[in-house]
């Protein structure tokens, strides 16, 4: 086995690592990411709607960005926000009487919570972690432009209600924080809820919570664990990449990689 930095098992580690299997992110992208940490997300995605979301959610909680700093405001030309940006700082009264409506307080900013799992470390870090009603809780706060748009049913991150509980990239951040709640806060089985604000300019405001069955969190701990041995496995065997025209371009490993692609890769299909 090759001499690896310990990994720290995140809810987005694992959802990177799914992509990774799907052949959505490239390996070494992943392993940068997670393994030798050398890159952030900062460094694979300017998106607009990303910052968007980093600024809002300082406005309603003053988190910061991952350096420490006040995420800017997206703006156009002319000096004003753009128009996804206006339309989040728009549904700000809502989130105030949500605090009011659900009483809540004593709000902790992106606490980390850490959990030495053996071979690895596993970790989470809550938006909110409060108490709703006087009940310690878990918040997240999503800005998305897929609550109730009718490809929401059917994307990987649309937010339909009645298919959400099987859409296993959004499902997995309540199981991994009701999971790291009973290991770091000793709380079993903590309320989770995410708070969501449509940045289409529709006005929609959802607040939902994701309850988890007992099954369901008691093999997440064999999931971990299966997960880990899967990636070492990967790893030591020498983990694949996926090159495209369009993601090598923006890649921050470009310069340094050999894989690169400059022309599309043949892919090729059977008519029968
Ligand atoms: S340049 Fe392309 S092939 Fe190389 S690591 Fe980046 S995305 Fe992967």
């Amino acid at each position: 086995m090759k001499n690896h930095p310990r990994l720290r098992i995140s809810q987005s580690l694992i959802k990177d690592w799914w992509d990774y299997k799907e052949q959505k992110l490239c390996g070494p992208l992943w392993e940068a990411l997670w393994v030798s940490r050398i890159i952030t997300y900062d460094d694979i995605s300017d998106s607009e709607v990303m910052k968007c979301g980093s600024r809002f959610e300082y406005e309603l909680t003053g988190a910061l960005d991952y350096y420490g700093k006040v995420p800017e405001i997206p703006c156009t030309k002319a000096g004003k926000p753009i128009a996804k940006m206006q339309y989040l700082l728009d549904l700000i009264p809502i989130f105030i009487e949500v605090v009011a409506k659900y009483n809540i307080e004593e709000i902790k900013i992106n606490e980390i919570w850490e959990y030495n799992a053996g071979e690895y470390d596993c970790t989470v870090r809550p938006d909110m972690w409060c108490l709703v009603d006087k009940v310690p809780a878990v918040i997240d706060i999503k800005t998305t432009g897929l609550l109730s748009s009718r490809s929401s049913k059917f994307e990987d991150y649309g937010w339909d209600l009645e298919s959400l509980p099987y859409k296993h990239k959004l499902v997995i951040q309540p199981i991994h924080t009701k999971f790291m709640a009973t290991e770091v806060k000793h709380i079993q089985d903590v309320p989770f809820y995410w708070l969501i604000f449509s940045n289409t300019g529709s006005g929609e405001v959802e607040f939902i919570e994701a309850r988890v069955e007992q099954d369901r969190l008691l093999n997440h701990v064999n999931m971990l664990d299966t997960l880990y041995g899967e990636i070492m496995d990967e790893i030591d065997l020498g983990i694949a990449k996926y090159p495209s025209v369009s993601s090598c371009k923006e890649c921050p490993l470009k310069g340094n990689c050999t894989s690169r692609a400059l022309a599309p890769v043949t892919k090729s299909i059977l008519i029968r």
